[in-house]
């Protein structure tokens, strides 16, 4: 990347060298001047992208980039040496018609002289083409302006997913891994079975809920690129620290989630301010390996009630937590992007699986971090609470059409996780509206992505699930209604697990906001939130014909095994 900007620095000091040139040789309007600098930035802004394309690997991107901006770029300088500039040169009486403005130069002294026929005085005083510049760089300023601000977000009171009077916290025994991993709910529980497995056959599908978390969870090998024993082998590795610290992440009080504070400090630190607290813990996450960390208060709309434990098969009242949690802070890990482009290839899982592993550590660590200044804490990955709607209201992000988060710049290629504590006495951050539900609106790539038709096509969120036999109690228990968002059926993606002998993640694949890190995909997001609902289609539709965003593509697995070298 270094080597590209040099190359840019390089043209773009050259290209200021044959402007001053010109300006020698011809008398430049500012409509000349403008066709000029904008078709060079857009010959720049092409080479900027297409070599940054082909070094992230999509070379499509880098041809397109060069067709479309390189070709409005050499357009417009066509376009402004053909009617603006070289009818110009200086040492010539020139007579010319520019719009409605008569001009006539008399150049042989290098100076211009002009006559003009405005029609207002006043404003033939104030010099028009100076008055529109200034507008023009006054609007082009202020558009960056609002464009950066937005960026960061438009701070909120609350969530944006608007809360019904009969909403009710979300049993985590509707939660499909807690369900499918127990033995004991699924008896208790034989008419959701039934529903689920009846609705599954008339799909067409032989899904039996018994032993089907093992056929995700432990697959088998077979001779299929993103699905061979090496393929497999990532996968186990990632999920290595999770598996052996907590074998369910949604398990309540198991492993490094322990609820036990007999380590807390006797003696409490005291922060100077709030800010220095927030910074503090923030520093300490980053260190343990957390992306990006947001501090909410602790809220019980969006804690499991009850808690379940499928390890040990029983519920879990929060009456048994240790201590009254104040605040629940909120830490991003981000996954590959690469090994996420093999979606619903099984290498996906390792970075998956390692992004549950680093939940463990970030989470463990930064609990220990809080007790050990002398206050309660409890890690937490998938169990307690809805990582995702803490996340929002710790204004990390928004909850997508297919219901994980996306972070305004991880994008959707994050695992949660957080830790309850008692600690307040700390700078909180507010939900951020950043625009990207609006992009879902008009987007559906996910929806059409899935490979289980389990995220849905409704344009705008509602309260509650519209997919089929969403009004049958024994088939929808595992719904969360009364919250304004879009619904996935789960018990669809859960069944493509098993089939796929793997997780999935196409629908993550395939979003327009998981791009990896480079300057044209952050200016892309950026340029998002400034734009309205309909240019969000066309964006959609770009990313597409630029190559991004396809799944099930064997070459991907490819890449990905050789992005270590
Ligand atoms: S993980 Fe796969 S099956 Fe599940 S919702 Fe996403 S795309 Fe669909
Ligand atoms: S693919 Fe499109 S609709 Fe789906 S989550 Fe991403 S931005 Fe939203």
């Amino acid at each position: 990347m270094g080597l590209m900007w040099l190359i840019v620095g390089i043209i773009t000091g050259l290209s200021i060298w044959i402007l001053f040139t010109l300006n020698k040789s011809f008398t430049i309007n500012w409509i000349g001047w403008t066709g000029l600098i904008a078709g060079i930035f857009f010959i720049l802004f092409a080479i900027a992208w297409s070599v940054s394309s082909v070094l992230e690997g999509v070379p499509r991107s880098g041809s397109m980039g060069a067709i479309m901006f390189g070709g409005i770029g050499l357009i417009t300088l066509v376009l402004t040496w053909r009617f603006k500039i070289q009818a110009f040169k200086k040492n010539q009486n020139i007579d010319k018609e520019i719009g409605s403005e008569k001009i006539i130069e008399d150049t042989n002294d290098g100076t211009t002289s002009r006559r003009k026929f405005l029609g207002l005085p006043a404003l033939g005083a104030l010099n028009l083409k100076y008055v529109i510049g200034s507008v023009v760089g006054l609007g082009a300023v202020a558009t960056s302006a609002i464009a950066v601000k937005k960026a960061k977000g438009k701070i909120l009171d609350d969530v944006p997913n608007t809360i019904q009077d009969n909403y009710k916290r979300m049993d985590q025994r509707g939660v499909i891994q807690a369900f499918a991993h127990s033995t004991k709910l699924q008896e208790e529980n034989k008419n959701w079975v039934d529903a689920w497995e009846t609705a599954a056959k008339k799909r067409g599908k032989d899904f039996k809920v018994k032993g089907s978390y093992e056929k995700f969870v432990y697959g088998n090998p077979r001779d299929e690129v993103g699905y061979r024993q090496l393929d497999y082998a990532l996968a186990r590795g990632g999920w290595e620290t999770s598996i052996k610290s907590i074998s369910v992440t949604v398990a309540p009080n198991q492993g490094f989630q322990y609820w036990d504070q007999s380590e807390v400090n006797k003696n409490k630190y005291i922060f100077n301010s709030k800010t220095e607290a927030a910074e503090a813990i923030k520093s300490a996450a980053k260190l343990y390996g957390s992306d990006k960390t947001g501090i909410t208060v602790h809220d019980v709309r969006w804690d499991y009630d009850p808690l379940y434990d499928p390890i040990d098969e029983k519920v879990v009242s929060w009456d048994d937590f240790p201590f009254k949690p104040k605040t629940v802070i909120v830490c991003l890990i981000e996954m590959d992007y690469l090994a996420l482009s093999t979606a619903p290839a099984v290498v996906t899982d390792g970075t998956s699986g390692q992004g549950y592993s680093d939940m463990v550590v970030v989470a463990s660590h930064l609990a220990a971090f809080i007790r050990h200044l002398g206050y309660n804490a409890v890690a937490s990955g998938n169990d307690l609470g809805m990582s995702v709607a803490y996340a929002v209201a710790a204004g990390l992000g928004e909850v997508s059409r297919a219901g994980w988060l996306i972070s305004p710049d991880l994008g959707p290629k994050v695992r949660i996780c957080k830790v309850y504590t008692d600690f307040e006495f700390v700078e909180y951050d507010k939900p951020r509206d950043y625009s990207i539900t609006n992009f879902c609106i008009h987007c559906k790539r996910c929806a059409d992505a899935c490979p289980s038709e389990a995220i849905t096509f409704e344009d705008e969120p509602t309260f509650g699930p519209t997919f089929e036999n969403s009004d049958d109690p024994d088939y929808n228990w595992s719904s969360h209604s009364g919250v304004l968002k879009w619904h996935s059926d789960s018990k669809k993606c859960y069944e493509f697990w098993t089939e796929n002998g793997g997780s999935c993640s196409s629908c993550i694949a395939a979003c327009p906001y998981n791009k990896p890190d480079f300057w044209h995909h952050d200016l892309i997001d950026t340029s998002n939130v400034v734009l309205p609902g309909q240019a969000h289609y066309i964006m959609k539709e770009m990313d597409k014909v630029f190559g991004y965003g396809n799944v099930n593509d064997p070459i991907k697995v490819g890449k990905f095994w050789k992005s270590g070298s």
